[in-house]
């Protein structure tokens, strides 16, 4: 079968990303189901991964929606036809964190395309049956494949308790961050979305989101109960901190890479809380998008035929693309 795989004993970087003939078919496993793509999304992390983030080596891709054509387990037969999508963690089922619903923090666990799992980003591949869900018929192929990094924006929920009355900032207006502001959005909470460029800040803006220029945000110092770190750099991080309300809460939503020093006093000074937030929840961003409450095209910049992945990635890199979808 065909698969995008990154291997860098090929090369640094991009030189190290191919789109293979012959890739093996994967082979089935006790609660797995093989899962026949449809639509596969590229990711920043996706990029991150052909720079040595993880050490990763493999079939690239996390983000998309396919259809089951075979099951491991007769009792999961019902599955075979359903187009689906799938959480990206796979937990090893028996530590304790698996235990306790918590699949995403298993130390063992595999993570499709990122670790120790192989991605998506061919024409088959695999994942438990218990890490999928159904997408809905009024759902599309196009609306679904945003589900994975719709989640993102819903650990944020989960993780800290947003007040009606509480003022929100989001930096970003990148990817993740048009991820968070359509989510955000269309959960109604009071959301100032800044950013560096107009043209991405207006699909938060029609999501209902305020908005504002990096360059307009004088003043705001310490003005927002909660502020949401999008843009991965040290700069965004800086600047977030410094709109955090003392005793408010800043969530990072990057991982931020550099290794440099971060200037941490004020977290200090003003007793903020720093919460870390990650992968999240696909049933309630699915619902979002059976309840038409979200609009994801937008953000699509480009659909291209899986043949010309490494061209994908390759659109990835420039600075004006949103999210570029390969079509099987
Ligand atoms: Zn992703
Ligand atoms: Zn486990």
């Amino acid at each position: 079968m065909k698969a995008l795989v990154y291997d860098n004993a090929w090369g640094e970087g991009k030189d190290g990303l191919k789109l293979v003939e012959d890739y093996k078919n994967p082979t089935l496993k006790a609660g797995e189901a093989l899962i026949k793509t449809t639509l596969m999304g590229i990711c920043n992390t996706d990029e991150e991964i052909t720079k040595g983030y993880m050490g990763y080596k493999g079939v690239l891709g996390h983000e998309f929606t396919g259809v089951v054509t075979d099951v491991f387990d007769d009792a999961d037969k019902s599955w075979i036809g359903k187009r689906v999508v799938g959480e990206i963690n796979a937990g090893c089922k028996s530590c304790k964190w698996c235990a306790s619903g918590l699949e995403r923090h298993c130390p063992n666990r595999g993570t499709l395309g990122i670790w120790q799992k192989e991605g998506c980003f061919s024409e088959y591949f695999t994942l438990p049956v218990s890490n999928l869900l159904e997408i809905p018929a009024n759902v599309s192929d196009e609306e679904a494949v945003f589900v994975e990094p719709l989640a993102a924006a819903y650990e944020i929920i989960e993780q800290v308790h947003i007040k009606p009355t509480d003022k929100v900032a989001l930096l970003g207006d990148g990817k993740l961050g048009l991820s968070i502001a359509l989510v955000l959005g269309a959960l109604n909470i009071d959301l100032y979305h800044i950013g560096k460029h107009q043209n991405k800040l207006d699909i938060s803006k029609n999501a209902g989101n305020k908005t504002m220029l990096l360059s307009e945000i004088q003043g705001l110092e310490g003005m927002f109960d909660v502020v949401i770190e999008a843009t991965g750099s040290v700069g965004g991080f800086e600047t977030s901190l410094s709109l955090t309300k003392p005793r408010g809460i800043l969530v990072l939503k990057s991982t931020i890479a550099a290794k440099e020093g971060l200037n941490l006093a004020s977290v200090v000074i003003n007793e903020i809380t720093v919460v870390g937030s990650r992968c999240g929840q696909f049933s309630p961003v699915i619902r979002l998008l059976e309840k038409k409450a979200i609009d994801t095209k937008p953000l699509i910049t480009k659909i291209l035929p899986f043949e010309k992945a490494v061209e994908g990635f390759e659109l990835n890199r420039q600075k004006d693309t949103l999210k570029v979808i390969l079509k099987v």
